[in-house]
């Protein structure tokens, strides 16, 4: 049942009609040309036989040895008769009918075993797995093709017999396949939650691992079933299949293939049948296999390029300031279907060396986004950078050559990310690790590099750095992991670095002492750093001024200090209230009620002016401008908290 319910939910999804703006599986197969192209001759292959009781074709088992080898086009036999007699065109639509039954259903059984088995291996593990794969692997241990001979010359030939065996050498495959996915999801968190819930292990196994599995099942199979058709014809070629008189594709082509010279349309018939049949099912199966690919998934079948894309109208002129980063109207959109999700709508900042802005706003105010399309690392598709400048080291990065950028990652500008699990290879020891991040840019050698990478490990104060320098990421804690993180950014002494909330995995206590680490580390050594956070308690202690983000724009900017104290957006303002404070428990914390919002709808005038308390009638026209607001500061609003100092 509950395996009826996820092929069904499967097969909505092949189905389904556009959600959120992103083309349905099903537009996206036929965008596909060789797909759509195998999609319809298939469509054509398999109406013509479903109709082919209800057409006007001979019977195709009665034989007229009056007429036998008639030429294609003779008065009555569209495409001839064979040596007995028979139409041949009758012959070949039932024989198609039979062969892509037969295929279906061998690969439905192999399908519905080998994946039970593939299932059940992988979630049990231990021994149950290994009774199992053994058993597998004791039927690989044969070339199929002979394995299946061997099972029809015990079961005696027959269709039934071939369709039987051709399933059963296909079991491996499915299991093998299966196995290997269900023993990886299976260790997943939520199959944890499922068992802490206390569902049964049948009802992890089909409700929680199944749904899973399933797209790779299907895929599986869409790209087997012309497989199976081929070899159901073959061992009907051989006469171990289909029995006289009835017909399928492999038996009318070993018949005719004693007639090749004499009369070769009797084999080249069946034979252009099954070329055009195999051809679009495995077409159509490829297809949907780009589609359903759990890593395909987000929609976009090209994998993202090295750099983003950029598709700029106007570039605007060069800036002439000293400033480390320098960037103006930056705007970088996700394009998904037929939607445009402006991420960053305009962003203007300035870093002067050796400083340290905050970056501030609520969860999807496009802080990441903004950080990422400095050096143009948000993946293309779907991510466009649709106008502005970057300009580092004087240079426009948003038209540099890939290997200037390749130079300037890592190098003069180094990032740190949020969750230093996944940002750090899971099979080189630490040490490693920063070894290949300096000599990525300078030409020392391995023994250098390594001496640099323990002074950098003393460096973010790692305890026994020597010891640590051969442990692998999961042997450190969280802390340790970030600290890492850190000295791999330093590594090579850059000019900038985005630390995109980097200590929101780590707890209260290890938080503070990374992000003094960083600080000091950075100021020692001379660099800017972009301090990405949604904590303003973070941007007080860290920051030299501050930027305040919402709906991908900067609405406030300016020292911190004096943002803290007088905030101008009444955004900043709640953003403020938002932060406890120790030892003042009379002051009044409050949530900011309602949600930003949607990047790819956003309001005309202020995006805030829904869940502002200070909104008026002009809020909610035209475009608001930031503008100047005291010395060193600029807001974005009509109506701000205080009066420009
Ligand atoms: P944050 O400020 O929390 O770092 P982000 O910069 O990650 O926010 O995201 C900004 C906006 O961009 C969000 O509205 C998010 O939904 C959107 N976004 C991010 N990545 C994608 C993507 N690959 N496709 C579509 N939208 C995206
Ligand atoms: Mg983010």
């Amino acid at each position: 049942m509950a395996g009826m319910l996820a092929v069904g939910a499967t097969l909505t999804r092949l189905f389904a009609r556009d959600r959120g703006g992103r083309p349905s599986p099903f537009a996206l197969l036929v965008a596909n040309p060789l797909s759509a192209f195998g999609l319809a001759l298939l469509t054509v292959i398999v109406v013509l036989v479903i109709a082919t009781p209800f057409l006007p074709v001979p019977d195709p088992d009665i034989t007229d040895p009056a007429n036998r080898l008639l030429r294609p086009g003779t008065d009555g036999h569209l495409l001839g008769t064979d040596h007995l007699g028979r139409d041949l065109l009758s012959r070949m639509l039932w024989g198609t009918r039979v062969s892509i039954l037969v295929g279906l259903s061998a690969t439905l059984i192999a399908a519905t075993i080998g994946s039970l088995i593939g299932l059940v291996a992988g979630y049990a593990g231990g021994r149950t797995d290994s009774l199992l794969m053994r058993g597998i692997d004791l039927v690989m241990a044969f070339p199929y093709i002979l394995l299946a001979l061997a099972i029809v010359a015990v079961l005696g030939p027959g269709l039934l017999n071939a369709l039987y065996a051709i399933a059963v050498v296909n079991i491996p495959f499915f299991a093998r396949n299966i196995r290997g996915i269900t023993l990886g999801l299976s260790r997943r968190e939520f199959v944890d939650a499922a068992r802490l819930s206390g569902a049964s292990h049948a009802e992890i196994l089909f409700l929680e691992v199944l749904p899973n599995v399933l797209p790779t099942i299907v895929v599986t199979m869409s790209t087997t079933v012309g497989w199976m058709i081929l070899e159901t014809a073959g061992l009907s070629f051989l006469g171990l299949g289909a029995q006289p008189p009835q017909a399928d594709l492999g038996s009318m082509l070993g018949e005719g293939r004693k007639l090749l010279f004499t009369a070769p349309h009797v084999s080249v018939v069946p034979g252009l049948m099954i070329f055009a049949l195999v051809m679009c099912i495995n077409l159509v199966g490829d297809g949907v296999r780009d589609v359903l690919d759990p890593r395909l998934k987000s929609g976009a079948l090209a994998a993202p390029g090295a750099a983003t894309r950029v598709a700029r109208e106007t570039v605007p002129p060069a800036p002439s300031t000293d400033a480390v980063l320098s960037v103006e109207g930056l705007r970088t959109e996700f394009h998904v279907g037929s939607r445009v999700y402006k991420a960053v709508g305009g962003v203007d900042l300035d870093l002067a060396p050796g400083e340290c802005l905050g970056l501030v706003g609520e969860s999807g105010s496009g802080k990441s986004v903004t950080a990422l399309s400095l050096l143009r690392l948000v993946p293309t598709p779907p991510g466009v950078i649709a106008g502005g400048r970057v300009t580092i080291e004087g240079a426009d990065q948003l038209a540099a050559t890939p290997e200037a950028l390749r130079r300037l990652r890592g190098g003069r500008v180094a990032y740190v990310f949020q969750d230093p699990l996944t940002t750090l290879h899971p099979l080189f020891t630490v040490g490693d690790q920063i070894v290949e991040a300096i000599r990525a840019h300078q030409p020392i050698s391995r023994a250098e590099a390594e001496a640099q990478a323990l002074t950098l490990l003393e460096k973010v104060r790692i305890p026994s750095a020597k010891a640590r320098f051969s442990a692998y990421p999961h042997e450190l804690s969280g802390g340790m992991r970030q600290r890492v993180c850190i000295a791999m950014a330093l590594a090579n002494d850059p000019d900038l670095i985005v630390a995109d909330e980097p200590t929101t995995a780590l707890d209260v206590t290890v938080q503070a002492q990374v992000l003094k680490l960083l600080r000091d580390l950075s100021r020692e050594r001379g660099s800017a750093v972009l301090f990405i956070t949604h904590d303003f308690g973070v941007v007080s202690e860290l920051c030299d001024r501050v930027a305040v983000m919402y709906a991908g724009r900067i609405v406030e900017i300016g020292p911190s200090g004096d943002v803290l104290d007088a905030p101008g957006h009444p955004y900043t303002g709640k953003l403020i209230d938002c932060v406890p404070v120790l030892g003042r428990p009379e002051r009044r914390m409050e949530a900011i009620d309602g949600l930003p919002p949607s990047v790819d709808r956003l309001p005309a005038g202020c995006a805030f002016a829904d869940r502002c308390d200070r909104v008026q009638e002009d809020c909610r026209h035209g475009d608001i401008p930031l503008d100047p607001f005291g010395p060193g500061r600029a807001v974005r609003c009509l109506h701000p908290l205080q009066e420009v100092s």
